[in-house]
């Protein structure tokens, strides 16, 4: 997400941009739903500090003004950190407002096309039946009336053989859920449906499914094998697993909701994710649209570094070496999962530039071991330390070393490869990443322009 963003603006801005990417990323794992920000970072308890707002934060912008009251070396504080002191708060606000349109606005129409806004966070509903909050889902996600009426009657189906989704154990934990809060709907029901994509009823996997959803004529099989089930419950609304295409996800539910007369739409996934993958896909041709050049399956190795600038990339690709010699470069690597950190028990490494990655605390982390930076349980509502150590950056996003000085003058990063945020625990993850891919693409951008 990060670079993809960063990208797309700089080739949006009229410079030639190439991408490199190993190929693996949090942002094909991910849910595909845009997380701004639900929590506080580290699990503070918030009201102590700020005893009226609520948690989970209920807007964007509730939470943006208490991590800029809190924690202003959160990469959402450096977008701001230009700004006059008393315009801080309303410029990372209009910025991260501004970065949510224009996503919205660059995916519209594409498979991974999203729905919600800056008002408010949404609580869409997990495989897991739990829910959680977000800010953009994809349109397959979306239910307009779920909620609306305490009459509504509401059927998770399932898939015969398709591990990655257990309807019955949803069912208990969103009814669970539902009782204890008082929230409509209270009518929950469950089926499992007999769809063998290529001939086998076991060890389907979503990303199958979706492929078979892919093929034209696919709904009439599985409106039919629901429709019995909906009837028998006279169910409002049907919920299932996020499978339902990957190009024709979005067809397909207006598809099945024609035929079926109700309203259907897509669970939030847990890696491996289609609407991740989705997400990954339309951001891949949004940058290929703007005039971006994408080298899939081509590492960054190393730079040559001339006069406080990097002078060129080293990559390595099964077949060939490349180097490029960029005006600007953004290192936008991700974390553990993207590779752009590693960890052993001798310490944490940044593995592309040997940049110095510092813990959440902002002290050196090449030293540190992540043992010392994990929680003991695994769920914790404490997370787990290490998963803010990153990069620390200036304010324009470029990083640092122990001085504060800057490691190059073209160089900026942006992303999960930045210090102090911790996604999992914020659920912030690809808002900072599109935010801050948007700051340090338009730097980027710019200083390419100046040296020109
Ligand atoms: C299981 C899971 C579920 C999540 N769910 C959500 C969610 O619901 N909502 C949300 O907002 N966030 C979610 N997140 C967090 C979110 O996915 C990440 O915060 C976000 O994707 C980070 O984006 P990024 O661009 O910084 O890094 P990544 O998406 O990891 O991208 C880094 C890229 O850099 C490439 N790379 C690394 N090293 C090199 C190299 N040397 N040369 C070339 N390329 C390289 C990688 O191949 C990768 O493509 C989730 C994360 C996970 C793991």
């Amino acid at each position: 997400m990060a670079g993809l963003a960063a990208g797309t603006i700089a080739a949006e801005n009229g410079l030639e941009t190439l991408m490199l990417r190993t190929g693996q990323s949090a942002t094909a794992y991910s849910s595909g739903a845009i997380d701004i920000i639900g929590y506080p970072p580290e699990g503070l308890a918030l009201k102590e500090y700020l005893p009226d707002t609520e948690v989970p934060f209920k807007t964007p912008s509730d939470g943006l003004r208490a991590i800029l009251t809190l924690f202003p070396f959160h990469p959402y504080g450096i977008i701001g950190f230009g700004a006059d002191d008393d315009k801080v708060v309303e410029s990372v606000i209009a910025h991260v407002k501004e970065s949510i349109s224009w996503l919205k606005e660059r995916l519209a129409g594409s498979c991974a096309a999203l729905i919600g806004g800056f008002e408010r966070n949404i609580y869409p509903i997990t495989v897991l039946g739990t829910t959680k909050p977000t800010c953009l889902i994809q349109e397959t996600m979306w239910s307009e009336t779920l909620n609306a009426n305490p009459d509504n009657v509401l059927i998770f189906a399932g898939f015969r053989g398709h591990a990655e989704f257990n309807a019955l154990s949803t069912t208990r934990a969103y009814l669970e859920n539902q009782l204890r809060t008082g929230k409509p709907p209270h009518k929950v029901g469950h089926c499992v449906l007999e769809i063998s994509p290529f001939g086998k009823p076991y060890n389907i996997s979503s990303i199958e499914l979706a492929r078979h959803f892919d093929h034209d004529g696919s709904m009439v099989d599985l409106a039919a094998a629901i429709k019995k089930h909906v009837d028998q419950l006279g169910a409002t609304h049907v919920a299932i697993p996020p499978v339902l295409g990957i190009e024709q996800a979005l067809q397909n539910k207006a598809e099945l909701q024609k035929e079926l007369g109700v309203e259907v739409f897509e669970l939030v996934a847990l890696p491996p994710s289609v609407p991740g993958f989705r997400l990954q896909r339309a951001m891949d041709r949004t940058f290929k649209n703007a005039g971006g050049t994408l080298l899939i399956g081509h590492q960054a190795r190393s730079a040559i570094f001339k006069n406080d600038m990097i002078e060129s990339v080293v990559a390595q690709s099964p077949r060939r070496e490349v180097t490029i010699s960029p005006k600007t470069v953004i290192l936008a690597s991700g974390k553990f999962i993207g590779g752009g950190l590693e960890a052993d028990e001798n310490g944490i490494r940044e593995t592309v530039l040997d940049l110095m990655p510092v813990t959440t605390n902002l002290h050196p982390a090449e030293e540190v071991r992540p043992v010392y930076h994990t929680n003991v349980f695994s769920l914790s509502p404490d997370g787990h330390a290490v998963l803010g150590a990153g990069l620390a950056v200036d304010m324009d996003f470029r990083p640092i070393d122990a001085d504060g000085v800057e490691r190059a003058k073209n160089l900026f990063c942006a992303g999960s490869i930045l210090a102090k945020y911790n996604y999992s625990l914020e659920k912030s993850g690809l808002g900072v990443a599109l935010s801050t891919g948007l700051a340090a693409g338009r730097n980027a951008a710019r200083m390419a322009k100046e040296v020109s």
